[in-house]
């Protein structure tokens, strides 16, 4: 691989480990000729299942519109670029897992929900107000009374206390 910083097409590798549950290996490289270091991921290329919209049309899967999608919920929340990579590494391994070469949006929603509440409370429930507005209600206030029941158990004060704000009116 060239170096990124001289182009010289001479870099050895100086650590070697698996990242991301093991889908990806990280490498640190040196370059031999101006000694700059930098890092390369490697990951197995395989297909995702296209995306089924609403109105019916079909797209491929964008793992960029994933990532926006978390980082526009995550703003300004304490919640670092590592976790919110890990978690659409972990929704693309279970879409991949389900073994569909067509997937309903629906169902990526679902799992982007399903990260966010392990995440950050605040932005699962930003989020579930924005994707749940045209969907089911019933759904929404369901996930908003499982966050009640969920505030039973300890953790952090401030996460705690911005729930309290949004469940409570
Ligand atoms: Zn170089």
């Amino acid at each position: 691989m060239h170096c990124p910083f001289c182009s010289a097409a001479d870099t050895k590798v100086i650590d070697s480990r698996l990242v991301a549950d093991g889908s990806q290996v990280r490498r640190r490289r040196e370059c031999v000729s101006c000694s700059e270091r930098f890092t390369t991921y490697e990951a197995a290329e395989l297909v995702m299942p296209r995306v089924v919209k609403q109105d019916g049309t079909r797209e491929p899967f964008d793992e960029d519109k994933l990532r926006a999608g978390f980082l526009k919920a995550l703003e300004k929340r304490p919640v670092s670029m590592e976790e919110i990579e890990a978690a659409v590494d972990r929704i693309k391994f279970r879409l991949r897992a389900t073994g569909e070469r067509e997937l309903n949006s629906r169902v990526i929603g679902e799992e982007v929900m399903a990260e966010l509440r392990e995440l950050d409370q605040v932005a699962f429930v930003r989020f579930a107000s924005v994707y749940r507005r045209f969907q089911d209600l019933d759904e929404f206030r369901a996930e908003i009374d499982k966050l009640s029941r969920d505030a039973a158990t300890p953790m952090m004060s401030e996460k705690a206390s911005n729930k309290d704000d949004v469940t409570s009116k």
